[in-house]
This record gives structure tokens, sequence and C-alpha cells, in this order.
């Protein structure tokens, strides 16, 4: 891990339901998006579906995928994604963190807001994965943690928030294209905020952003963001947004892309 390279992007990509894998536009968009970024030496994914405290590092070794997901067809249960394990990567983070608590959870396998994505966007799933639990719900602790580990970006890793800007299960609408105003609202307050690196409204958002109370009932879906924000303050570079849209009239597919 120690040679250099090209620093790499740090990312938040919206990371869909076992269903994005038959959504040939959205599966697209990510590969496309994958495929204009330097290939990452490893990813370091933190996504929704994996809340624990400490920092707790997932698996080095190649262990089952967990299908934390209930109801959907057969096939769902039966996806596969041998990507090899990190170790070193694993290391690495517990180096950055020193001083902190860090724990391992060497038989947890990547969850769906991890693998779903990647199955799109490095489909040989030949690049080596860190899946890393969000250790707080606190934007400002999380900020501070994606800061920590910006290193890694020159190091070839790629940095990876998984999970929605808007997420709201309740609201959902199968078929509906039509997108209600508070998740507009809340989508495009975020976008420009995220464009500024306004790290202050950010981490405010709770209490500031319009119809966040509508868009985020629950707010892991939108927090890993914050570590990718946190990976890019100290930086001056681009904010670009590859992929958005609307889903089911209840989600957002913004994904954000800083570098
Ligand atoms: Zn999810």
């Amino acid at each position: 891990m120690a040679s250099k390279s090209t620093s790499m992007p740090s990312i938040f990509l919206a990371h869909g339901a076992p269903p994005l894998l038959d959504d040939a536009v959205w599966m697209a968009e990510l590969k496309r998006w994958a495929d204009a970024m330097p290939r990452p030496k490893a990813i370091l994914m933190i996504s929704a579906h994996w809340e624990r405290r400490p920092v707790t590092l997932g698996a080095t070794t190649p262990v089952p995928l967990i299908y934390d997901f209930y109801g959907f067809p057969e096939r769902y249960y039966a996806t596969k994604y041998p990507a090899p394990g990190a170790p070193a990567l694993a290391a690495r983070v517990k180096e950055l963190l020193r001083g902190q608590p860090v724990a391992d959870a060497p038989d947890r396998g990547l969850d769906h807001g991890a693998y779903v994505p990647l199955i799109a966007m490095y489909p040989g799933a030949d690049v080596p994965v860190l899946q890393m639990s969000i250790p707080t719900m606190d934007p400002k602790e999380l900020v501070a943690l994606g800061r920590v580990l910006a290193p890694l970006r020159e190091e070839g890793v790629l940095i990876v928030g998984s999970g929605f800007i808007v997420h709201n299960l309740r609201a959902m609408r199968p078929g509906s294209s039509t997108i209600p105003s508070w998740a507009s609202e809340f989508d495009a307050w975020a976008g420009q905020a995220l464009e500024k690196r306004d790290v202050d409204a950010l981490v405010e958002y709770r209490h500031i952003a319009p119809g966040v109370d509508m868009a985020l009932p629950t707010h892991e879906h939108f927090v890993p963001v914050l570590v990718a924000l946190g990976a890019s303050i100290d930086r001056s570079e681009r904010v670009s947004f590859p992929i958005m849209g609307n889903w089911f009239g209840a989600f957002t597919k913004r994904s954000v892309e800083f570098g």
C-alpha cells in the first residue's frame, strides 16, 4: 500500500437495492462512472447497512455475502461477488485511526449496500474490498473520520460512501416517476451544499435542510456522504454528480464524486 499512485476520488453512491441488478440504465450509469475513474488498488466501503461502534472492519478473507433483505425473488439470494479481501488496507486503516478503538469482524461479508453497486462498477470482482462500519450518526464525527482516511486516496484506495441522499421506504410508490416536493427540495439542497463542500451546513442538515423529515425518516442512508466529504475537505477539487434521478418517488439516485 505504500507505493504512490494517482490520487483517487472520494465518492458517495446511491446503492439501490437488489432490483438495481435488473435496472440496465442504472447498471450502465455505475459502470460508466467506474470506467471514468482511475482503477483503484482497493476499495474502502462504508455502507448504510452496517452500523457498529466502534469502527469495525469486515472480513479480510473471502466469506459469503450478506443477503440483508427480505421478500425478494429467490435469484437475488444466489448472487455472488467473490472480491478479494484487503488485509493491507485494514492494517493501513488501523494505522490512520491509531489512538481510536477499532474492532474486527472477520466473518462479516459485504452487505447489499456494498456489493450491489460493486457488481455494476467492477463486475470482475477483482478489486480488493474492505467494508468498514458506520460508527456513529454524529455528522461532525463522520466528517472527521473521512478526513483521517483521506491519505488513502494517494495510495490508490477508492473511498466509497454508500446510501441514498433521499431515502423514505414508507413513501415508496412502485411505478411512479414523479418526485414529491420534499424529495426534490432536499435533494437539491444537499446537492448545492455538497457542491460548495459547505461542511457547516451539511453537519447541521437535520436542523436546516428543507424536507429533511420526510426525505430521511432515519439517517443511516445519508451519513455515508459525510465520510466521503470528510476525505475531500482539505483539498481544492471538483465536485460532480455522475448519477442523478429519482427512484420510486421516494429515493434519489444522486451520487457524488469529489476529486
Ligand atoms: Zn439501503
